[in-house]
């Protein structure tokens, strides 16, 4: 491949996408965007952008066409734990739909590499019941005991990308991102992750106030900064790895870890509000970053504050640039 590709983005629209696309025109590939909406918080990058509903196969042949080199299919029905618990059909039908098409177009179409966005949500529930997790190896997916609805259908997909490998030789690339968190990305309206709605309920919140945490908060995960998100992408894309990788970072924290964390950077305190009948998904999630440090050589290193500073000073903004935060809850930081 040359240096400068030609290269579909679907999804473009999303957070990921929005970044990824700045990326890579700034390396000066040409880009072309698909997504059924236009970024919503910052105008797109990309050398075209096409408006697409992409559970059409015609939609994906038309995203495909015109000798692209590379895609990243990014495009997915998806959101946070709420969204993802409560929309099993939805979601799951949305995105089989998205995936089997992208794939069979770009294959049609003669793209040379395909790299698929699959999520640490492929992983074994039953792996997962501790807040003290072992973090998960590519292995631990198997025997398959993913999420209902959004885990099923993205471990399916990794093993059509499998199929499409082995019948056709076409090149797949697969990444299992653990939560990706940054500015640009939804922070209301129920698909929004925990850093974005943590940073949207801390600055809505008076100083001493109060806040809603979903479940007791000691639930695990790791979070990585969606500049880490956006080299380790364009990394496996470059890389001989067929194979599912993690890509996340392994720095386990709790809920409650994260809104202390939050709060700091606010500069508030706040008493946290813990709703046990709201879904907290898995106990415990962690990446092992055995395999990507092997084949990537590399792994993502932004550290939490400095990435959550960012994304809380973003959403602060955002809200008060709609006139949503009371004066004396803006911090002067
Ligand atoms: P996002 O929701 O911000 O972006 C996804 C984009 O796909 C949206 O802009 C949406 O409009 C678009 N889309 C949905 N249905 C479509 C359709 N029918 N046709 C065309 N476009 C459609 O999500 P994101 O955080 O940018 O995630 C990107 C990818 O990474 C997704 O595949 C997601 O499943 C995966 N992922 C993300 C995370 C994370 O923490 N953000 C974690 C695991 C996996």
């Amino acid at each position: 491949m040359s240096n400068i590709a030609r290269i579909l983005v679907t999804g473009a629209g999303g957070f990921i996408g929005l970044h990824l696309v700045k990326r890579l025109r700034a390396e000066g590939h040409w880009v072309r965007g698909a997504d059924l909406k236009y970024p919503e918080f910052a105008p797109t990058d990309a050398n075209e952008f096409e408006i697409l509903d992409l559970r059409h196969f015609e939609h994906c042949l038309l995203a495909a066409r015109g000798e692209i080199d590379q895609v990243y299919n990014l495009a997915a029905d998806m959101g946070g734990i709420g969204f993802i618990t409560a929309k099993h059909a939805e979601i799951a039908r949305n995105n089989i739909l998205i995936n089997a098409h992208m794939l069979e177009a770009s294959r049609v179409q003669g793209v040379k590499r395909y790299l698929f966005s699959s999520s640490a949500c492929v992983y074994a529930q039953s792996k997962q019941k501790s807040a003290h997790v072992t973090p998960l190896r590519e292995e631990d997916a198997y025997p398959a005991d993913p999420e209902p609805g959004y885990g099923w259908e993205k471990l399916y997909t990794e093993q059509l990308c499998h199929y499409y490998l082995q019948d056709y030789g076409f090149e797949t690339r697969i990444v299992r991102f653990h939560n990706v968190y940054g500015p640009l990305g939804t922070y209301e309206g129920g698909r929004e992750k925990a850093p974005a709605a943590i940073s949207r309920k801390v600055a809505l919140a008076p100083n001493h106030g109060t806040i809603e945490i979903w479940g007791d908060g000691k639930q695990t995960r790791s979070f990585m900064y969606v500049d880490d998100c956006v080299e380790g992408l364009i990394r496996l894309m470059a890389s001989g790895c067929r194979e599912p990788l993690n890509l996340g970072t392994d720095r386990l924290i709790s809920i409650n870890g994260l809104v202390d964390l939050i709060c700091s950077i606010a500069g508030k305190q706040l008493t946290k509000k813990h709703d046990l009948s709201q879904p907290q998904g898995v106990r415990g999630r962690n990446s092992d970053n055995s395999r990507l440090r092997e084949v990537l050589g590399w792994e993502p290193s932004i550290p939490l504050e400095q990435g959550l500073e960012v994304t809380y000073r973003w959403i602060e903004k955002e809200l008060d640039a709609a006139g949503r935060i009371q004066k004396h809850a803006v911090s002067t930081a």
